[in-house]
């Protein structure tokens, strides 16, 4: 999670659509892969997934299944799908997720973690540090290792950047935040990447490469963060480069999750996360799991490793601790318009 800046206006027409177009298949065939039971108009309650004993496994993936999700700040992993990720890794699934920045860029927390007025350079690092140890934590809870955690140390509040106007790498990106213009963090994937477009789609790219996922979990691309939205931009453009290579398959299925949007998540009941107001987000087929009470224990004990978001925003992670997570999955208009963009 970070503060949500205003949303930037869309920008000139831009290239590469035919990459993206090629999402279109794999975007397609992701409901029906997972065997998921579908919602079919955005106002009708999200139904639970059957789960009887000797159905198959979580989600309805093979055993087999290997899934990567995609976070653009620590703790979107765990308010999205915490409980998901808890459930695959319990059951044997690998589980992998990757945080493309940490966080640093979140001036309100570094103001509250740290008790100062104005935060330097080096106190937003010591925050992007923190998170990566907060989210080590957190993961662990859900079932993970901390060698099944990646943290690419990108900058917070600048992915869009990298992607208009940092994308060559003639064009270095300097983070506002914490001045500087490759990963600082320890155990970063690539400490020697610099801040640029390209080489963030290469970082992922190895990550991906070394992973082999069947399962990409991505930020949906209507989320209302810049950072989230182009988290998934940036994974498009990796997925495409390996698929082209013939090193991730065709029939790789993408899922995307929700985090900021308005009125999302239902806050009161009734409706506590039981109907998604989505009259704002077309083009999605959504799919439904519901938690377990162990599942929502772990997620909640997870969370609750995030102290230094809980205390900037603390209702509404506390919000998506309820008995759902959902997931969407894209047609071939929401990626088309997503291609016009870059
Ligand atoms: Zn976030």
């Amino acid at each position: 999670m970070s503060a949500v800046p205003a949303l930037p206006p869309d920008g000139a027409r831009r290239r590469r659509s035919r990459r993206l177009w090629l999402a279109v298949a794999v975007l397609a065939v992701a409901s029906a892969a997972l065997g998921l039971r579908r919602v079919e108009r955005p106002t009708a309650p999200l139904l639970p997934i059957p789960r009887a004993s000797g159905q198959p496994g979580p989600l309805g993936l093979p055993a087999d299944a290997r899934v990567l999700v995609f976070a653009a700040h620590p703790d979107d992993e765990t308010v999205a799908l915490g409980g998901v990720i808890y459930r695959l890794a319990h059951a044997g699934t690998r589980v992998g997720v990757v945080f493309v920045t940490n966080g640093d860029g979140y001036e309100r927390a570094a103001e509250e973690e740290f008790n100062l007025r104005k935060p330097t350079d080096d106190d937003y690092v010591a925050l992007g540090e923190l998170r990566q140890q907060e989210a080590v934590a957190a993961t662990r809870h859900l079932g993970l290792r901390p060698q099944d955690v990646h943290f690419l140390g990108f900058p917070d509040g600048g992915l869009a950047e990298l992607w208009r106007a940092h994308w060559l790498r003639t064009q270095p990106y300097t983070s506002p935040y914490t001045r500087e213009e490759s990963p600082p963090y320890p155990g970063a994937v690539n400490p020697d990447a610099d801040y640029d477009g390209m080489d963030l789609t290469s970082v992922i790219a190895r990550v991906l490469e070394d992973f082999r996922p069947t399962v990409v979990v991505i930020p949906h691309p209507y989320d209302r963060h810049p950072d989230h939205v182009h988290t998934t931009y940036f994974v498009t453009e990796a997925v495409q480069h390996l698929r082209g290579r013939g090193v991730l398959s065709p029939t790789l299925t993408v899922l995307t999750y929700l985090v900021h949007f308005p009125s999302w998540p239902a806050k009161r009941g009734p409706l506590f996360d039981r109907f998604l107001p989505i009259a704002g987000l077309p083009d999605s087929t959504w799919v439904d799991t519901e938690l377990t009470p162990e599942e929502l224990t772990a997620k909640r004990a997870a969370l609750e490793e995030y102290r230094s978001q809980l205390e900037v925003m603390n209702g509404f992670l506390r919000s998506f601790l309820c008995r759902n997570e959902i997931f969407a999955t894209l047609d071939a208009n929401v990626l088309s318009r997503i291609a016009s963009i870059h």
